[in-house]
């Protein structure tokens, strides 16, 4: 078994960076929050926002799921799950921006490409939940039919943003708030093989490096 005193010397370290002196950053966030951006992002170990981001306590309001799914507004939805969330964020702490963070090596999108609650069910949940993109699958089977795995993959991930970005546009109270400039949607794809981080551009409807790689010097 993994040695849990690894993480409880983490929060040595966290509590002296961040509770230490009377201006420490929890002095300040003491008081309440108010975070810059939404981030819904997988649950995957190798893909943490705030790590990727450099974004310290206090900075951005992160959902986790598998496969980074955003379903479509459902009023009255029985169990709401991630829309509760997404109301708090939108509705309580007024982000200005929703980020959607998907990644390479997706396992969710494994699992949805492999047809998981479509025509396979090894799990008892997580084919009733990367179904909310299966749109996205059907994509991929119909344009990138007999491609390798992970060229099939990596499209699937990537149309999966862009479906529950469409999805987030069906909640009428960011519709209102996007359409009056006050927030911004964007869709980030963090490429774990190449080290990249890629944006989807409305008006190509593709993903592009989003911060330009360091040239070596020579
Ligand atoms: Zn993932």
């Amino acid at each position: 078994m993994a040695d849990i005193a690894t993480f409880l010397a983490g929060f040595e370290r966290f509590r002296e960076k961040y509770f230490a002196g009377d201006d420490s950053v929890y002095s300040r966030l003491r008081q309440g929050q108010s975070p810059r951006a939404l981030v819904i992002s997988c649950c995957d170990s190798r893909a943490d926002p705030g790590m990727l981001m450099g974004a310290g306590p206090g900075d951005i309001f992160v959902v986790r799921n598998v496969a980074n799914l955003v379903p479509p507004y459902r009023n009255g939805a029985e169990m709401p799950g991630i829309r509760a969330d997404i109301e708090f964020a939108v509705k309580s702490l007024n982000v200005e921006h929703i980020i959607i963070l998907g990644h390479s090596g997706c396992g969710g999108i494994r699992a949805l490409m492999d047809g998981e609650g479509i025509t396979e069910n090894h799990y008892e949940f997580i084919g009733t939940w990367v179904i909310i993109a299966k749109a996205a699958r059907e994509r991929v089977l119909r344009e990138l039919a007999g491609e390798p795995d992970a060229v099939q993959a990596r499209a699937c991930g990537q149309w999966a943003i862009s479906l529950s970005l469409d999805n987030l546009l069906s909640f009428p109270w960011i519709r209102e708030r996007v359409e009056a400039g006050t927030m911004a949607l964007h869709g980030w794809y963090f490429d774990i093989d190449a080290g990249e981080l890629l944006g989807f551009s409305p008006e190509t409807l593709t993903f592009a490096p989003l911060v330009a790689k360091p040239t070596v010097a020579t």
